[in-house]
């Protein structure tokens, strides 16, 4: 015995200079693999033979000559293709701070030290997700990509041992709350996705020993059984960990149980697609980033489907829906390609929905409008309306053009969301030529302790957004029914109810007018008592002037596109600053202006509001009255009123 170890360290680490601590491969091993795919019948044959070790080298071979199965992305080829190609300078740095177990866990909070024998329960900051996102390994991809650009195989040697590492520290099982963050199954499903990309990176390496390729196989497919049995109930993560087990069966078509993942991400894929998409085209949880994330779900399993050649099994009506999904997202965008921030959102960037779009170009070749985003205008045609409304998920764009000079303003008036929705109906952001004046507040943190979802809860406050409450509490319902949304050349009405409270409804009614000015027409009724407010806020560098003897307030933009707002109940509303906060980013957040129209309500009588904004150019405000006329009935369609601009009356009457 002492002689065979003392021959093992000296043969065996010498000559392929590794030291893993991996064991021989044994008959279990073998378990999960099919032996009677296509290709493995000399693997087959050695396992049959009790000869482990070459069964394991032999199926080490069959993969590295593999050619049928291909990535989306990343395939064995394009090793060369990547050979001496710079990285960029963000994954070049998780790379290497990996290699040093200074791991990239978050991006709200960069680099954390995980010790050099890495502690995978260390929990620098107490929110959930670093200790959730450390299990996703966002630097094994860059160290895979350091690995091919530069052929140093100390990236490689790096992987195969935290992978080994990984595997020995987080088994299932191990605690209640290891699993909680190991093995959640989103975070599960992330791993198997992103190691169908790392197996083609390394699978080269010397450091990928049969050995290895074992530990591996096993572990993957322990995680594709794990998501079998633990979908999340519903939502987006549901979708992913969905998705990614196509991924699984698509790419390791040679484990016992690939057709079983397939047809289960398939299965499920096809059911929440129906479920989960309003046939606006609208996703259920109603946040923007979660809805584009939903579409690239539901297009990338159809992509590693049509890779592996069962993606028949997708009915047609799949990929129309996708299509409607892209077309919401148009409708709801402004003409720079940034969207709302409701609910979880935060601020997209331009670069990334060009990407996407050009990669939904390829998939609806001859949509003209996807055409037209992902050309950046240079093909393609905009849409043949302006204004529309998402009317079953709730989201009412208002919009004089789809060109960089268009006013658009988006609300949202909505069922009953998820997770990543707030109680905020009634909500809107206000662009104007390149400016969003209006952004909503964002959502600057997820869950965490304590400490973490004060922070997050006051990004969910019902006050914070632009809408109506009660004594300044969160809405109690959020479930807005439509009343009207009409649209024509030169006026579109939406009016909506939302039961926001117990005795208390809100009743707003939007007005574009000339497609140049809006009227905001708030109605709070009920017994309910108390003080009911409507709440405006800007965003942070707009310099403000107020007239709080007028109830007005002015933009102060240098560039002289500028907004005016102005509430007509003076003598009845009081008009009050408010703490204002804006966050375009996780944990990133900065004061802005924000303010309040107040008014006390006495059981039985309704509260109404009525305010005008009007985007303007120049550095003086216009001077604007309001004045509501006979008859004026906006829910039933009749709408008169007078506005008087700069000593200017326009009379509006209009039966729609
Ligand atoms: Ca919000």
């Amino acid at each position: 015995m002492k002689l065979k170890l003392i021959y093992l360290f000296v043969v065996f680490i010498p000559f392929l200079g590794i030291a893993q601590p991996t064991s021989k491969p044994v008959q279990e091993d073998f378990a999960p693999l099919n032996l009677d795919y296509p290709g493995l019948e000399k693997v087959k044959s050695l396992v049959a033979k009790k000869k482990y070790d070459q069964a394991a080298n032999a199926l080490l071979s069959y993969y590295k000559k593999r050619s049928d199965i291909r990535h989306p992305e990343y395939n064995m080829e394009d090793k060369g293709r990547f050979f001496g190609k710079k990285l960029s300078k963000d994954n070049q740095e998780k790379a290497d701070k990996g290699l040093e177990h200074q791991f990239y866990v978050h991006k709200g909070y960069g680099f954390f030290d995980y010790g050099k024998d890495i502690n995978w329960q260390h929990w620098p900051v107490k929110d959930n997700e670093v200790r959730w996102q450390l299990h996703r390994m966002y630097w094994w991809t860059p160290m895979g990509l350091a690995y091919w650009s530069t052929g140093d195989e100390k990236y490689a040697k790096e992987w195969v041992d935290q992978y080994i590492d990984w595997v020995k520290k987080n088994p299932k099982g191990l605690s209640k709350d290891n699993d909680r963050f190991a093995w959640r199954p989103l975070e599960t499903s992330h791993r198997l996705q992103e190691q169908t990309a790392l197996f083609n990176m390394f699978v080269t390496s010397p450091y990928f020993t049969p050995e290895f390729l074992m530990v591996f196989l096993n572990n993957y497919a322990k995680h594709a059984d794990h998501i079998l049995h633990n979908y999340s109930e519903k939502g987006n993560h549901l979708l992913f960990e969905a998705q990614r087990i196509i991924y699984a069966g698509a790419f390791f078509p040679e484990l016992k149980d690939a057709p079983v993942w397939r047809k289960s991400g398939i299965d499920v894929l096809n059911t929440e697609i129906k479920k989960q998409i309003y046939d606006d085209g609208l996703q259920f949880e109603l946040s923007p980033n979660y809805h584009t994330a939903a579409a690239n779900i539901f297009l990338k399993a159809l992509t590693m489907a049509q890779l592996a050649g069962v993606d028949k099994e997708f009915p047609a009506s799949y990929k129309n829906t996708i299509e409607s999904m892209i077309l919401a997202q148009v409708n709801y965008s402004f003409p720079d390609y940034t969207h709302p921030m409701f609910g979880d959102a935060w601020n997209n960037d331009k670069k990334n929905s060009v990407r996407n779009f050009k990669d939904w170009a390829k998939v609806f070749p001859d949509n003209k409008i996807i055409a037209y985003y992902a050309t950046e205008g240079k093909k393609g045609e905009t849409p043949t309306y302006l204004s529309k409304g998402l009317t079953t998920g709730g989201f009412y764009t208002f919009r004089n053009s789809w060109k960089d000079t268009a006013t658009v303003m988006v609300l949202k008036a909505s069922p009953p969301a998820f997770w990543h929705s707030q109680p905020d109906n009634g909500t809107f952001e206000l662009w104007v030529k390149g400016r969003n004046f209006m952004p909503d507040a964002g959502v600057f943190v997820y869950g965490g302790d304590e400490e973490i979802m004060k922070l997050r809860n006051w990004y969910r406050q019902t006050k914070i957004h632009k809408t109506l409450t009660l004594n300044n509490a969160d809405m109690e319902i959020c479930d807005a029914k439509l009343i009207r949304w009409q649209t024509s050349d030169n006026l579109d009405i939406l009016v909506y109810k939302n039961p926001s409270y117990k005795n208390l409804d809100h009743i707003r009614t939007v007005l574009f007018v000339d497609q140049k000015y809006f009227v905001i027409l708030d109605k709070a009724e009920g017994d309910a008592t108390g003080n009911v407010g409507i709440h405006f806020q800007l965003a942070e560098n707009c310099d403000p002037i107020y007239n709080t003897t007028d109830n007005s307030i002015s933009t102060r933009y240098a560039d002289g596109n500028n907004l005016f707002i102005r509430n007509f109940n003076a003598g009845q509303a009081t008009f009050a600053q408010e703490e204002g906060k804006v966050s375009y980013s996780y944990r990133k957040e900065v004061e802005r202006p924000a303010f309040v129209f107040e008014q006390n309500k006495a059981s039985g009588n309704a509260v109404t509001f009525a305010t005008v904004l009007y985007p303007f150019h120049g550095n003086v405000a216009p001077q604007i009255e309001y004045k509501e006329e006979a008859g004026n009935d906006p829910q039933n369609g009749f709408i008169h009123f007078t506005i008087v601009i700069d000593g200017k009356t326009h009379t509006v009457k209009q039966q729609l």
